[in-house]
């Protein structure tokens, strides 16, 4: 019986680099997605659980690195490796600073390339397993991307869960309208002015009846920030 083959995702913009890649990746055993922006990554990561991403930093739709938050925000557990033609240390810190978990530079040889990429696989699962998020009566567990409130099931329709998830993970701290717009919404899709904020008012609502001992308050011009009731 065959073993389930790694799932790579390439997420690089220049077509005969990502057909390089690919290629190499498929000869070594390991079966591969190509997304060109930033965007399409996100897609293809919201439906299909890849083992490792392949992350070039300068794309279409902005820099790579300031995508691993967010990235890290859908999977938790994924191995992110930067691939940049970036070689300075400035460079190369800031891609790790912003979470990856490994980085490759321009041009690389094969053996080295696919030697780092099964180096980085053996090593299990990318980041650390992280602990719940516990505000009020409400707890996060961001490994299994799950929302309770004292041990029963909170149930949410999807955006609703998406943007709970989102201040979540910055509980107590200020969450950025546009990043909030992006973990929601996603990067393509045009998003009306008000949509955020009907659906802050409709998660709201939820918090409230569900007796979950959590708030979320508006920071005007900046975003919006979730805290236990009465804090
Ligand atoms: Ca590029």
């Amino acid at each position: 019986m065959d073993t389930p083959k790694m799932r790579i995702l390439i997420v690089e913009d220049e077509p005969d680099m990502a057909l390089l890649i690919g290629r190499r990746l498929g000869r070594a055993g390991f079966s591969s997605d190509t997304a060109a922006t930033m965007g399409e990554a996100l897609e293809a990561l919201r439906s299909i659980s890849y083992d490792l991403m392949l992350l070039d930093r300068r794309l279409p739709d902005g820099d790579g690195a300031d995508f691993v938050s967010v990235i890290r925000g859908l999977r938790p557990r994924i191995n992110i490796m930067m691939v940049t033609a970036l070689d300075t240390n400035r460079d190369k810190v800031a891609g790790l600073d912003a979470g990856a978990d490994d980085y490759l530079t321009k041009p690389f040889n094969g053996p080295e390339f696919l030697a780092r990429i099964r180096a980085r696989l053996r090593q299990g699962s990318g980041g650390a397993p992280l602990p719940p998020i516990v505000v009020g009566a409400l707890s996060f567990d961001p490994n299994a991307r799950q929302a309770s409130i004292e041990g029963r099931p909170f149930p949410l329709h999807k955006r609703e869960f998406a943007l709970l998830e989102a201040l979540m993970r910055r509980a107590n701290r200020v969450a950025i309208r546009s990043e909030l717009i992006e973990e929601v919404y996603g990067f393509s899709r045009p998003v009306s002015p008000g949509a955020l904020d009907t659906l802050v008012s409709r998660l709201r609502k939820r918090l409230a009846e569900s007796r979950t001992g959590v708030e979320v308050h508006l920071v005007r011009g900046r975003g919006y920030l979730l805290t236990e009731a009465g804090a």
